[in-house]
């Protein structure tokens, strides 16, 4: 099949335009349609690419031809001659690591949001020609990309190729006078490419992000002569005063974190922003294996035109939220209690979570689309996320794999790497629980039923204890309490039901809490607490000296109507988790908890 050939051009970056140009050297004579995906591999969301398509036009052998619109997503040329190209101006300006991004500061852009597919062609072998933006402001601009350079020298613009489509748009690909550092795991070269205006030590970054890598590269690979799955990658970095986010792809990932999260020059601590930046690019090189490589079938291939339905993504995206942090003690960048904290943390996360009982991770999987990527005010009460619970469920699963002494979660990721992800084969629904169960040597149905089929809570203080970890619980203390450890604030003393914005307006009001039963709704504004002006410091006051049971009145905007309600406080629930280590654990439990968290 003759080879589809692209060219990308950053055209306007004022106004945020891109000239994306697709040539097809033998059209269908009938025709040629072409069809632009609706989501992005790794983002369960119908985003809707062709909206930023804001002009389309075609030619055939140099002269303009009709193309027309069929469907949202599809166009077609009319019947012609090749070669035809369609050239498309795309607007770019979304600073997620989703869809594209173009102004002077950089270009950025993931294929599904730009490279329309020529209907009939997706097995087709593709170039891409990245063409500078015109002007000396950008003569320090470079191109880091996991494209395979089709003649380009490393960084530098020129033309790239593709096996196929799929290949194509699982490499984004950044375009600015970013920071680079690199390093070796495995055996293969990792780049970094930061963006945005830092003085961030980025050695270090590299040093600890190599831990990282080696230790994931060996947990699947066998250690000491472990491979990764690919012959080079790169960490795309987008730091910016506030944001935060990432997206896996099959050689690279795109992050973007807040500037202040990046490890400063001359420190050597690990403070909460810098985990959390080595947590987010731990669990997106973990997906390398887990989602990009062992795929649910569900996703081979992708159907980019609609929903791919799938109740695994808690194993995809809890397991590799569990192995996220794990990765960062067992590769000995933190210490085990930090790690606690760290758990403690997520635990809370499911604490505060009503929906947890509401929903199961399986169905929070398969609605993923309709729910956990569209949340409202409502969405706590009757979603859970997959991720936050489907971490808590691979942690469970590991401890009771390893309390049992047969097997750990390790051994199950190795065997679905063996058999689905080396193999290429994807993974039917159902078949973890069944590897699971052979493995395990055990029947595992129950625990299955219980916790990822159903709504109950894995039991996680209960298997702790056997690793010689004690499990505490406390009441939150206030709105930046996030738990992971003990606190020595006053305790609340009684609670009203609900999530209060810095502007006292009710943010989620949870089910069956004093808020919900006196008749306050989310979005509804305080105005006064017992006829004293609302304000943060008075809610906070109340916390710490009014009793479950007492009544206090409340006046509250609702729309630009005041509404006044009776509110019969409750007691605050146990909703923030802390773990410590036992200084003298049985022997038993101290050999299980060095393994666990040492190898
Ligand atoms: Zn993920």
């Amino acid at each position: 099949m003759q080879t589809t050939r692209y060219q990308v051009t950053p055209l306007d970056p004022n106004a945020h335009v891109f000239e994306v140009r697709c040539t097809v050297d033998d059209p269908d004579p009938a025709g040629q349609r072409f069809r632009l995906p609706t989501w992005i591999p790794g983002s369960y969301l119908i985003r809707e690419f062709a909206r930023q398509f804001v002009h389309v036009r075609a030619e055939a052998a140099g002269r303009a031809i009709p193309i027309a619109k069929e469907a949202k997503d599809v166009w077609r040329a009319a019947p012609g001659e090749g070669p035809l190209t369609v050239v498309a101006k795309v607007y770019a300006f979304d600073l997620s690591v989703r869809t594209a991004y173009l102004d002077r500061t950089r270009a950025y852009f993931n294929g599904p949001s730009v490279f329309l597919s020529p209907e009939g062609r997706e097995s087709a072998p593709c170039t891409v020609e990245l063409i500078p933006p015109s002007g000396d402001d950008f003569r320090d601009w470079r191109v880091a990309t996991t494209l395979e350079s089709d003649g380009a020298p490393p960084h530098a613009f020129g033309r790239y190729r593709a096996a196929n489509y799929d290949d194509l748009i699982d490499h984004p690909v950044e375009m600015s006078d970013f920071a680079l550092a690199s390093f070796a795991a495995g055996g293969v070269r990792h780049e970094i490419a930061v963006t945005g205006r830092q003085q961030a030590d980025l050695e270090r970054l590299a040093r600890d992000l190599a831990r990282v890598c080696q230790w994931q590269i060996d947990l699947f690979g066998n250690a000491p002569q472990s491979r990764p799955p690919f012959d080079r990658y790169l960490f795309q970095i987008t730091a910016v005063g506030d944001g935060y986010g990432g997206l896996e792809h099959r050689s690279s990932t795109s992050l973007v974190c807040r500037r202040d999260e990046l490890p400063m020059r001359g420190r050597s601590e690990i403070d909460d922003g810098y985990l959390n930046l080595l947590g987010l690019a731990s669990h997106e090189y973990f997906h390398s294996w887990n989602v990009k490589r062992i795929k649910p079938a569900a996703f081979m291939p992708y159907d980019l035109t609609r929903e791919g339905y799938t109740r695994q993504l808690w194993a995809f995206e809890g397991a590799t939220s569990y192995y996220d942090d794990l990765a960062l003690v067992r590769s000995g960048v933190i210490d085990d209690a930090r790690y606690l904290e760290l758990l403690g943390r997520a635990i809370t996360q499911v604490l505060r979570t009503p929906g947890r009982h509401v929903q199961s991770v399986g169905d929070s999987s398969f609605d993923a689309w309709i729910k956990f990527y569209r949340q409202d005010e409502n969405s706590p009460n009757v979603v859970v996320s997959y991720y936050a619970k489907g971490s808590l469920v691979a942690a469970a699963l590991d401890l009771t794999l390893r309390k049992r002494g047969r097997a750990t979660l390790d051994d199950v990721l190795r065997a679905l790497w063996e058999r689905y992800g080396r193999a290429g084969v994807g993974v039917p629904e159902g078949a973890i629980d069944a590897i699971v169960a052979e493995i395990a040597g055990d029947d595992m149905r129950d625990f299955f039923a219980r916790f990822v089929h159903g709504t109950d809570d894995p039991p996680l203080a209960e298997l702790l204890d056997s690793f010689g970890v004690d499990f505490h619980v406390r009441a939150a203390v206030n709105a930046a309490d996030r738990g992971g450890k003990p606190s020595t604030a006053p305790p609340p003393t009684c609670w009203l039901g609900a999530k209060v914005a810095k502007d006292l307006t009710l943010q989620n009001v949870f089910t069956g809490s004093p808020a919900e039963r006196a008749g306050l709704a989310a979005n509804d504004v305080l105005v006064a607490v017992d006829g004293v002006r609302a304000s943060a410091d008075l809610l906070d006051k109340l916390a710490t000296t009014r009793s479950a049971g007492e009544h206090v009145g409340v006046h509250a905007f609702r729309r630009d109507e005041l509404i006044v309600v009776d509110v019969e406080l409750a007691g605050a629930p146990l909703d923030t988790c802390w773990l410590t280590m036992r200084e003298e654990p049985s022997g038993d439990a101290a050999r299980l908890r060095q393994h666990w968290l040492h190898g």
